[in-house]
């Protein structure tokens, strides 16, 4: 079907979001004709926004549009205990939970060198310079309980252990292969409260 060229470039631009096919494009590219101009304006506003406002904290790697950002700088969290997950959405999933009030580093990844992603590759080299720098008695870590989290979770253990760091894996109530930020609040809080020390 030949669409006029603004409507194939508006589709285009939906089909680059996960998730979306042509045939969900389409149904987007014609609901945004429907939409008010104010509205169509505020949507790619508010795009342009978040992409221009946002970036990652230079201490902990989260998304903020403050640098440190909001938890790095709470005076009040306990910063003898940084969090490590993959994500900076498993962040915001464990702070619906509410039940974790230490600090966070967010790898940005996982370890898979079937995929050619090393350490170093992800946020490890900032997380050893933080356990340098900042006095912290515990590192849980929430890496997703798959093949890749499991192994930059050992990865990370091992390379900690000697420096007397006590590193802790959340347990597994969680679903193999899911991902953090899709456990429900209590599966996550049951996870975090039954971990066990590596
Ligand atoms: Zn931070």
């Amino acid at each position: 079907m030949h669409y006029p060229e603004p409507i194939s470039k508006l589709m285009e631009s939906f089909m680059k979001l996960p998730g979306i096919g042509p045939k969900t494009a389409a149904r987007l590219a014609f609901f945004v004709l429907g939409m008010k101009e104010d509205t169509v304006l505020d949507f790619a506003k508010a795009l342009v926004d978040a992409k221009r406002n946002l970036s990652f904290c230079s201490n902990c790697g989260h998304i903020t549009d403050v640098d440190p950002c909001m938890i790095c700088q709470d005076q009040s969290r306990d910063r003898t205990t940084i969090c490590v997950v993959q994500d900076p959405k498993d962040v915001i999933a464990m702070e619906k939970m509410r039940d974790y009030t230490g600090l966070y580093h967010v790898l940005q990844g996982a370890i898979s060198p079937m995929d050619g992603i090393g350490p170093e590759d992800i946020n490890v080299p900032s997380l050893l310079k933080r356990l340098q720098d900042e006095t912290v008695s515990e590192l849980i870590l929430a890496t997703n309980p798959t093949i890749e989290g499991e192994a930059t979770a050992m990865y990370i253990s091992r390379l900690v252990k000697p420096s007397g760091i006590k590193t802790t894996r959340i347990a597994h109530g969680l679903p193999v292969g899911g991902d953090l930020e899709y456990a429900d609040e209590v599966t996550l809080s049951k996870a975090l409260e039954g971990r066990r020390e590596l």
